[in-house]
């Protein structure tokens, strides 16, 4: 048994962090369990993100074989540790839009109407103080003078930095003393179970969650860790659903072959997987622009004097976002916005992000002197199911976000790699760029394009939708973001998104986490 508190967060990352702050601010006791050590520092240097990678600081999951991606197993790190996925991010802070912030409001009702929710993100915004960057490369330089019509025009990312470099969403809680952390995997939700001479619990009766059983590092018994007024999952796109199903709390079809007694069938718990894939177009640029994988004396002496510099980059500096052009290809027609629908609108847009590096190969020391526009779809159309094949929670789940299913959004990144090759060819990348590396110049055409596409595209780490949240009762959590079927059990994190944002989605779900706990901490639910 671990100290009494009053709510238990499961997840202390981007959303957790923030919902922790909200409930202790509102007086309650709050602890948090996080899978990662709590008392490591994440790498601050913006640079160093991907270094990350397949560290302690990421699960390092992998998706189940992609049949539309030639066969690949696509990496899906999320982060672990405090802060979450903001230790291991690209750091960009980009509110949602207006579209996105409309998909809430039909998902929620009233309660998140868009000025209601834009409220909730100022609240956020105030927190988190993003920054501008403080050293641009002569390749995000170039891209910003670039005067393609676009509906976001080219702009360098604000970001979750500060002079000491990375901001994690654990860093929100340093001044929150009640919050406690707690080391360890949350495994299994505990429940209500009727005591002798009591009445049983009805199988209808909503399952009523007080607790969760957590496997610590060094101990190997499980943890009984019990909630006063209720559990809120925070775990993620992966990891909340996960841990639903470890409970007994979801699909039949998918709870019955693990031997999981259901306790609550929910159907759409693990469904809606959707994320971002990004397809990098890569050009050579002049050697002497080369950024660099190694840094040297001058740049960590620019890092720690002045906060600028190389290392101060996050690589991922500066986008924009296009409509896809006209192809006249049924496929991508159908991609086609009726007039004044933004949510279509964004299905027809595609965002770009330029990094001043090779997308696949840096930082290996042999990356050539490269740059990269990576093209993805705004709102891709193709849906994929987290399911598990197993009740231990060491296996992890099987990921299938069944990239490029929908033809249309093959298509549309075919089209978003033209406009990319186009842009690389206008002033002031002309005559500066040099060949394209990949797709490459032999691979113009639409099939070859493709191809490409399903060779080498990847995650832009964004998944999002696999609790769904809906109103009218067929999604996992409700517009309060309590789990259907149960008493004392939120979901609020990134997957209950309904969709993808269209844009970068931490700022979102912070400005969602922060909506449902102020809402839940007042008890206006
Ligand atoms: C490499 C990378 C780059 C990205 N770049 C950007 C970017 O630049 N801008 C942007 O807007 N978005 C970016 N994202 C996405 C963004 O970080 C996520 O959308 C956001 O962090 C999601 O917040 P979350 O709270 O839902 O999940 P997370 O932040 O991932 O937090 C979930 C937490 O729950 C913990 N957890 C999970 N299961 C358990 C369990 N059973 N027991 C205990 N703890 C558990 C995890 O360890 C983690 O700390 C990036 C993501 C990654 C991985």
């Amino acid at each position: 048994m671990g100290q009494p508190c009053d709510y238990l967060i499961v997840g202390g990352g981007a959303a957790g962090c923030v919902v922790a702050r909200v409930l202790a601010e509102h007086g309650y006791r709050v602890t948090i369990v996080e899978a990662g050590r709590t008392q490591t520092p994440p790498l601050r240097r913006p640079a160093d993100y991907l270094r990350s990678f397949g560290t302690r600081d990421d699960w390092a999951f992998v998706t189940v074989p992609q049949p539309e991606l030639a066969g690949r197993r696509i990496r899906q790190p999320r982060g672990r540790g405090p802060g979450g996925s903001t230790r291991i991010n690209a750091m960009i802070w980009y509110p949602p839009q207006a579209t996105d912030l409309r998909m809430l409001a039909e998902a929620g009702g009233p309660d998140w109407a868009p000025d209601r929710l834009d409220a909730s993100l100022n609240r956020v915004t105030a927190w988190v103080r993003p920054e501008p960057p403080r050293w641009l490369s002569t390749a995000s330089r170039r891209f910003l003078d670039l005067s393609r019509p676009a509906f976001h025009a080219p702009h360098a990312f604000a970001r979750m930095t500060d002079r000491r470099g990375r901001k994690t969403a654990a860093d929100l809680l340093m001044d929150s003393g009640s919050v406690v952390w707690v080391d360890g995997q949350a495994e299994r939700l505990l429940v209500a179970e009727a005591s002798p001479g009591e009445d049983a619990v009805a199988p209808r009766d909503p399952l009523r969650v007080t607790g969760v059983e957590v496997r610590q590092p060094d101990n190997p018994q499980p943890r009984t860790i019990l909630a006063d007024r209720g559990v809120v999952l925070c775990g993620g796109a992966i990891g909340s659903p996960t841990l639903l199903l470890r409970s007994g709390i979801g699909p039949a079809d998918v709870l019955n072959p693990c031997g999981i007694v259901p306790r609550v069938v929910s159907e759409e718990v693990g469904h809606h997987l959707v994320d971002h894939l990004v397809m990098p177009v890569i050009f050579g640029i002049p050697p002497r622009e080369r950024f660099p994988t190694r840094f040297s004396v001058r740049d960590l002496a620019r890092w720690q004097v002045v906060a600028t510099g190389p290392a101060s980059s996050n690589l991922a500096e500066a986008g924009a976002i296009y409509a896809l052009p006209p192809r006249g290809d049924a496929r991508q027609d159908r991609c086609r916005p009726p007039a004044g629908d933004d949510a279509e609108q964004a299905r027809n847009q595609f965002q770009v992000h330029l990094t001043p590096t090779h997308y696949l190969l840096h930082p290996a020391d042999g990356a050539p002197a490269a740059m990269t526009i990576g093209v993805n779809l705004c709102r891709p159309r193709s849906r994929g199911r987290l399911t598990i094949r197993s009740a231990d929670p060491r296996i992890p789940p099987d990921i299938d976000p069944r990239y490029l299913t929908d033809e249309a959004d093959g298509a549309g990144l075919v089209a978003a790699v033209g406009a990319a090759r186009e842009l690389a060819r206008s002033e002031p990348f002309a005559g500066w760029v040099r060949e394209e590396l990949l797709p490459g110049a032999k691979r113009p055409s639409f099939e070859r394009t493709l191809q490409a596409i399903r060779r080498f595209s990847q995650t832009l780490y964004h998944p999002v939708g696999t609790c769904r949240m809906a109103r009218d009762g067929t999604g996992v959590v409700d517009a309060a973001c309590r789990v259907r079927g149960t008493v004392g059990l939120h979901v609020i994190d990134a997957s209950v998104l309904p969709d993808i944002p269209s844009v970068n989605p931490n700022a979102t779900v912070m400005a969602l986490a922060y909506h449902a706990a102020t809402r839940m901490a007042s008890g206006s639910e």
